[in-house]
């Protein structure tokens, strides 16, 4: 198959990177040089995940801020409903709206006692992604991702429950899903299909995980349904003291990934970026993306970091 062509006309795919707040400032410096770094690939959106309850609202809020401020970046903030009441929640909407936000991923949430403890809502919070959907909407014309999980959420009885949920938020008004990773190509066309069956008709992007480290993605994987194929662990094998080596594979890896994605016509992607840059960007070279050049006489590497 043809290299995609990413620049210009041809433009043969699109992505967005998805960045979570800082925990320290070594954390907060790395974030900043990974968002510089991912930032002249020209993202079709950023986004800020979210925690649950008020505590979360003031790192996701920094970096947002920092966002709108700084860059050009079109940027999304998650927003969850776990351990809050409506006014709450709707108070941190009018709170992101008044900076700027015009993009959120409107998400449910982990239950408070952890991934696999059993959910209930919050007393007088929205009940679920779709309710905080239709809650959005009544507050701005937002553009809304919600999630999605080709290989079901934990706590869904079965696909069709799951499906279900996504059409509740597709119905409220939701523009796109964003699917929990996955690697496996063929359970991603064959959810997509069921989706399609069902009568969604909005986009689906496909998450897109690069392996930063499999041992530790083998532990979230499991709390989050995912599921790691053997194909994928075969190729770190023999590769435990060899961080070069398991570097390469995991750019090889999530690059035939999307050009199997590419060759079925999936042109939108969502990338989990864990707040790293090189790892990325080796996955974006294999597949023949390229920064554009910065302008002549530019002040900086990327001009991008610059109000517009
Ligand atoms: P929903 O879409 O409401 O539900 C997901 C599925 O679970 C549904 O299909 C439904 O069938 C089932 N389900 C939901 N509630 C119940 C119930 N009470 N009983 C039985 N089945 C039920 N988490 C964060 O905390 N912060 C983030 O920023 C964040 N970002 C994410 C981004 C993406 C792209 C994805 C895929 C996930 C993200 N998550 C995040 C994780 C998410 O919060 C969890 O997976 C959570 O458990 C479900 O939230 P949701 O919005 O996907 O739920």
């Amino acid at each position: 198959t043809e290299t995609p062509v990413f620049r210009g006309e041809n433009r043969a795919f699109t992505f967005s990177f998805e960045f979570f707040p800082p925990k320290n400032a070594d954390a907060e410096a790395s974030l900043w040089h990974s968002i510089q770094a991912l930032s002249v690939y020209e993202p079709e959106f950023v986004s800020v995940t979210y925690g649950a309850g008020a505590s979360s609202r003031a790192p996701t809020f920094a970096v947002v801020q920092r966002l709108l401020k700084e860059t050009r970046l079109p940027t999304a903030s998650h927003m969850t409903v776990v351990k809050s009441t409506r006014e709450e929640t709707n108070e941190t909407i009018h709170q992101f709206r008044d900076a700027g936000v015009k993009r959120f991923v409107a998400l449910r949430g982990d239950p408070p006692g952890g991934v696999g403890s059993a959910y209930s809502p919050f007393p007088g919070g929205y009940e679920n992604a779709a309710d905080l959907v239709r809650g959005l909407k009544t507050i701005g014309d937002f553009d809304i991702s919600v999630s999605a999980y080709p290989e079901k959420h934990p706590e869904s009885a079965d696909r069709a429950a799951d499906i279900a949920m996504l059409k509740a938020k597709a119905d409220n008004g939701a523009d796109r899903a964003l699917t929990q990773f996955f690697f496996d190509n063929d359970v991603f066309e064959d959810y997509l299909n069921a989706v399609r069956r069902s009568g969604v008709s909005i986009p689906v992007l496909p998450g897109i995980m690069p392996i930063q480290n499999l041992r530790q993605l083998k532990n979230f994987a499991a709390m989050c349904g995912a599921n790691i194929p053997a194909f994928v662990e075969k190729r770190f094998e023999g590769l435990d003291d060899d961080a070069e080596g398991r570097f390469e594979v995991a750019a090889d890896l999530a690059a035939e990934q999307i050009q199997g994605l590419l060759d079925r016509g999936i042109n939108d992607l969502h990338f989990y970026t864990m707040n790293r840059s090189k790892l990325m960007i080796a996955v974006l070279e294999r597949l023949g993306v390229q920064a554009p050049r910065p302008a002549a006489g530019a002040s900086s590497a990327t001009g991008v970091m610059q109000r517009a």
